[in-house]
């Protein structure tokens, strides 16, 4: 019998679930990630959810092929460790040799928004397509591509870096190097931060939520920062587009709780600057996993192997 571990790392919890061959889920769980906590505090959370996996399956770590991760920033192939990792203090950190060690389990790993796109094509909105993309449009923007029924994670495995695909030339400093990144322009920080530049009176935490609120209710300040952003978003999936010619992009993450203003954006973006066979062959669809997509694709990722 063989059973698979998946893992999906974020930046406030942890969580993990235990999947069988026939993608049967035994057990679930979800540890704080105590970042604030140091290195050391964060692997022993990892610990602490396989134990609580395998215990509420009734399963040893012999009964595990392998364990999938999902793992948030830049991914060092060679030396199995994350190069820069922002939310979490991951970096440099050699975690995944350290639970192979513990638990005598291979861990094979993938940035966090490829092990989602993994979930969402297997058992999500992506089921029965061949190219697809995900995109995930939350705080920053992730994405990841199935290319010919294949994840396409990229020679170094950081593939689809779209909320860093230059969009502004001469644009605003981004914490990644770059200038005009499409994060800065089109997701939910971006958002809350152009509000906040415009003197929003929306109390002092100003989220995208309040601002899609604001501009729902008519605010003209508000609804001229939803129209740029979500121009942004059409811009930057178009490239997508054009580069992949996918049949499918599935869209996720929080700023999709506002309601269809952010698929409707992608769509007018798709249609207004792809190139024609390219915008008549693309369907364009929200996520149906939501938060789940990612610890799943952690687990095929293992299974899939
Ligand atoms: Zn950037």
């Amino acid at each position: 019998m063989e059973n698979y571990i998946g893992i999906d790392i974020g930046g406030t919890g942890i969580k993990g679930i235990i999947l069988t061959a026939e993608n049967k889920r035994l057990a679930k769980a979800c540890v704080p990630s105590c970042s604030q906590a140091g290195s050391e505090k964060v692997c022993e959370q990892i610990f602490t959810l396989i134990d609580s996996l395998l215990l509420h399956s009734n399963l040893s770590s012999n009964d595990i092929t392998r364990i999938g991760m999902g793992i948030p920033g830049h991914w060092d192939k060679e030396k199995r460790v994350l190069s820069h990792c922002s939310n979490l203090p991951l970096s440099n950190i050699p975690f995944v040799e350290k639970i192979e060690k513990k638990y005598g389990i291979e861990v094979i790993t993938a940035n966090d928004a490829n092990a989602a796109t993994l979930g969402e094509y297997i058992l999500g909105a992506g089921r029965g397509t061949t190219n697809m993309l995900f995109v995930t449009v939350s705080t920053g923007i992730g994405a990841g591509a199935i290319i010919n029924g294949k994840l396409f994670s990229g020679s170094s495995g950081n593939a689809l870096e779209l909320g860093h695909i230059t969009i502004e030339q001469n644009g605003l400093p981004c914490s990644c190097g770059n200038r005009g990144c499409a994060e800065l322009y089109a997701s939910g920080a971006a958002i809350a931060k152009a509000a906040e530049y415009m003197y929003f009176t929306l109390g002092d935490d100003i989220t995208a939520e309040k601002v899609f609120q604001a501009a729902a209710a008519g605010n003209s300040k508000a609804c001229f920062i939803i129209r740029d952003a979500m121009e942004s978003l059409g811009a930057c999936l178009s490239v997508a587009a054009q580069l992949f010619d996918p049949e499918l992009i599935v869209v996720g993450g929080g700023l999709t709780k506002a309601g269809p203003q952010v698929i409707d954006a992608i769509k007018i973006g798709i249609k207004t600057r792809c190139a024609k066979p390219i915008a008549e062959h693309l369907s364009i669809e929200p996520a149906q996993l939501g938060e789940d997509a990612g610890v799943y694709g952690a687990a095929l990722l293992a299974k899939n192997k």
